[in-house]
């Protein structure tokens, strides 16, 4: 499953992913990492069975954790296969295949949201 991890700027110079692995022995599979001097976010795979230790494991040091559970929806009525979705799409949900159609790989969506306003036509929502 994937879920998402906001670390604050107080505790940026803790080895908290490592101190989290050792303590649970979960291995987090990061997808996504942006860290800078005031805040940290984190996309990562973390197995189903070890979600709520690692997320204990989290919470106790600071930091928030949401599933990201409510992937990308697209409208197939409005959806005109133009493609602008596809180069967007930070971790390649969109791919065009051989027809040119635009597919949908929604298993790897990370909910940020850039492709909606990027759809000419309104066909994307994110999960409800
Ligand atoms: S919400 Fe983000 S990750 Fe999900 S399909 Fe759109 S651009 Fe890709
Ligand atoms: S941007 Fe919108 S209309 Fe274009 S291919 Fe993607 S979902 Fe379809």
């Amino acid at each position: 499953m994937k879920i998402r991890i906001n670390f604050p700027t107080d505790i940026l110079v803790n080895p908290i992913i490592a101190e989290i692995i050792l303590e649970t022995g979960a291995l987090l599979n990061i997808s996504q990492a942006q860290i800078d001097s005031i805040h940290g976010k984190i996309i990562a795979d973390v197995p189903e069975d070890q979600f709520n230790a690692i997320k204990n494991a989290l919470t106790s040091r600071g930091a928030t954790v949401n599933v990201l559970d409510r992937p990308i929806i697209r409208d197939e009525d409005e959806c005109v296969d133009c493609g602008a979705c596809v180069s967007v799409c930070p971790v390649k949900v969109f791919s065009f295949g051989e027809d040119w159609s635009v597919n949908m790989d929604v298993e790897k969506c990370i909910q940020c949201g850039i492709c909606l306003a990027m759809c000419p036509h309104g066909a994307l929502v994110l999960g409800r």
